[in-house]
């Protein structure tokens, strides 16, 4: 059932990544027992895991399997190693000047929590202005709708245009802002934000900034020493690493200034019954056993990354993107929703009156995984007067044959419903 005919040779062509050869990296592509291709359009919610990083964590698990920063045999210093390491790596692949800015988390969630409770429950205050965006993903909303509860702060919101971009954030500076924390590519329309643009206007009101990286750092170069940034965060399983582990960056003079997220083991330097103090930063805010397998695995999928480059994976996903608006905005009853035009590759879209969750269900049977719901962003939903879209995300391991399924499948669809 591989149906190339309607692959267009130039935009074949065009493509700068060998997915064939990728693909075989990644093992679900040749384990998944289904008929035909496995079609996964949905790398926005979640990635594909090489077999690099499946085998990095089998490693730890088989071969040195210990915690970590307190054992003194030998197996215990190897695991120490390789979780410090996947720390230094991350820090490389960010442009962090300082690998202590790098704090493992549990993913972007809990990175957003940590800023939103360490620092926002000690530095806001009665008035204070939270400047977010219109078309933030919960987890850079709820966080912050907290931290202006319990601060007495106010929650701003600089919105978003029919097309997926954000109006001019200018005029939602003034001296009260204090923090601006923004989704950098939006997980809804793939608008990737003029997050250089805003941190300079927020620093001319000495605000704190922080970039919801979560789409982006897996998809273009991300440098936060030449964003100049305060705060960035990102997960593991957005970009081809395991689940349960994320990153926290912070400049290390805010992150010493800041109280600890989580107390317990770990994170102290001495304890009595009375009183603690706190160790060194990033350690500070790694309470408890990290998740060791997953951040070594991260690191692994970091190494896989850079080999191939992020300029590649960006212009592959560029023109796999370009190739989908282009297929699907022939289909006539069909909508794309925003139409941004620096964009990664994310389309969300409806057809006609069929529920999403219908059309996702149908695409299935083709083996054709894309994602129907609000994607955690239900402000956005309401704004367009939706409960639910239809979203298909693309990554290093889709091709335009990938797209040309997911448009038969769509119409199919139509058919079967009409
Ligand atoms: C996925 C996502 C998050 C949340 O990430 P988790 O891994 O679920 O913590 C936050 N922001 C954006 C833009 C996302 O896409």
């Amino acid at each position: 059932m591989r149906d190339t005919s309607t692959t267009e040779p130039s935009a074949a062509q065009s493509l700068s990544l060998n997915v064939a050869k990728i693909r075989n990296d990644f093992p679900i592509f040749q384990n998944l027992s289904v008929d035909g291709p496995f079609t996964y359009l949905d790398s926005a919610a979640t990635s594909q895991t090489p077999r690099q990083v499946v085998g990095a964590v089998n490693e730890y698990y088989s071969e040195y399997n210990a915690n970590v920063h307190r054992a003194i045999y030998a197996v215990g210093e190897k695991a120490t190693k390789a979780y410090e390491s996947a720390r230094e790596k991350i820090s490389r692949f960010i442009g962090a000047d300082e690998t202590r800015s790098v704090v493992f988390t549990r993913g972007t969630t809990e990175a957003i929590n940590l800023v939103a409770y360490a620092w926002g429950r000690h530095n806001l205050k009665k008035g204070d202005e939270i400047l977010i965006t219109e078309m933030e993903h919960h987890s850079n909303l709820v966080p912050w709708q907290l931290a202006a509860r319990d601060t007495g702060a106010i929650l701003k919101i600089i919105p978003f245009r029919a097309d997926g971009t954000l109006e001019d954030a200018e005029t939602y500076f003034n001296e009260n802002t204090k923090i601006v924390s923004m989704i950098h590519q939006s997980n809804v329309f793939g608008t990737v934000n003029p997050v250089d643009k805003i941190i300079p206007l927020a620093k001319s009101v000495g605000a704190v900034t922080f970039i919801d990286a979560a789409q982006s750092i897996p998809h273009f170069p991300v440098d936060v020493s030449l964003l100049e940034c305060d705060f960035l965060a990102f997960s593991g399983h957005k970009m081809l690493g395991p689940t349960g582990v994320g990153v926290l960056y912070g400049k290390p003079e805010l992150l010493e200034k800041m109280e600890p997220f989580l107390a317990g083991g770990e994170m102290i330097q001495t304890v009595t019954l009375e009183k603690s103090t706190w160790n060194d930063v990033p350690w500070k805010f790694e309470a408890g056993t990290p998740n060791i397998a997953q951040a070594i695995g991260l690191g692994c999928a970091i190494d896989y990354l850079s080999e191939i480059g992020m300029d590649t994976i960006h212009a592959h996903e560029t023109a796999v993107t370009k190739y989908a608006l282009n297929k699907l905005n022939d289909i006539e009853e069909l909508t794309i929703y925003g139409n941004p035009p620096e964009r990664g590759g994310v389309v969300t879209f409806n057809v006609q009156d069929i529920h999403p969750h219908d059309l996702a269900q149908l695409l299935d049977r083709d083996n054709v995984a894309i994602r129907a719901g609000h994607h955690c962003a239900q402000p956005v939903m309401e704004k367009l007067d939706v409960t639910a879209t239809a979203r298909a995300s693309f990554y290093l391991y889709n091709d335009l044959e990938d797209v040309d399924r997911l448009v038969a499948a769509v119409k199919k669809s139509m058919d079967f419903l009409r």
